[in-house]
């Protein structure tokens, strides 16, 4: 059952969200070459931690960071590790949440380890806006198929593909609630937004094809199939009666 957030309610998912947003916005600038994904994992949760949070990724299902860092062909879900360093022409995903007083935040973005290819960097930029256009179209008026198709538009539109195994979700007490918000969809078709829905918006564009293989040993790593890059942004939102609310924000 779709849980609807009160404005009250919504305004103490604020905080949440801000200290996920200041989490992922510092982690990212310690992104350079010669950095490993533990150290990004270590930085995170002690922010997390001074800011009064808990993280809300460590323990999850099992999982073992604060951060999911998921680098080039991995699409999602990457576990941070001494032994994985940053190098020159990589890309990472960071994504990261934080609990506070009970509400959960979530939020991802991808960043370029120094130089990157520039068919790499056009994929980092469409992503994120795709990201963007998705936020527009959460608003009461629309149904989930215009999220979708905001961003399968944007993306398929620049010559990229759409994740379809993995979506975006509500958000609330728990990080993951329902709705499922594909990232893939029709205009005008789909479950009706309403306000009070708060959805975490995240889409993940691969390069190549959309397919994607694992995860494998490690139980959560997920690739592309065809070893492609791909990219991953994503922000809490809340649908009111006017403009999205971007609750990860500082
Ligand atoms: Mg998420």
């Amino acid at each position: 059952m779709i849980k609807l957030k009160t404005a009250e309610q919504i305004e103490a998912m604020r905080e949440a969200g801000r200290v996920s947003a200041k989490a992922l916005r510092k982690t990212g600038e310690l992104v350079r070459p010669g950095i490993s994904t533990l150290e990004l994992d270590r930085f995170a949760e002690n922010l997390i931690r001074m800011e009064g949070g808990i993280p809300a990724f460590l323990g999850y299902g099992g999982f073992k960071g604060s951060i999911c860092s998921s680098l080039n062909d991995q699409i999602v879900h990457g576990i941070p590790s001494r032994e994985v360093i940053l190098r020159e022409g990589d890309i990472i995903s960071i994504d990261v949440g934080a609990i506070i007083g009970g509400w959960v935040g979530d939020n991802a973005a991808t960043f370029a380890v120094g130089e990157i290819d520039p068919k790499t960097r056009r994929l980092l930029e469409v992503t994120e806006q795709c990201m963007w256009d998705a936020i527009d179209a959460a608003r009461s008026c629309n149904r989930l198929g215009d999220i979708g198709h905001a961003v399968q538009s944007r993306a398929e539109g620049a010559g990229f593909s759409v994740v379809r195994e993995y979506v975006g979700h509500g958000i609330g007490r728990s990080m993951h609630e329902p709705p499922n918000v594909p990232n893939y969809g029709h205009k005008g078709q789909g479950l009706k937004l309403k306000s009070g829905m708060v959805l975490a918006i995240e889409p993940m564009i691969n390069l190549g094809t959309h397919r994607t293989r694992g995860p494998f040993e490690d139980h959560w790593t997920v690739f592309t199939e065809d070893g492609s890059p791909s990219a991953h942004f994503e922000k809490t939102v809340a649908i009111t009666d006017d403009a999205p609310i971007i609750l990860t924000a500082e």
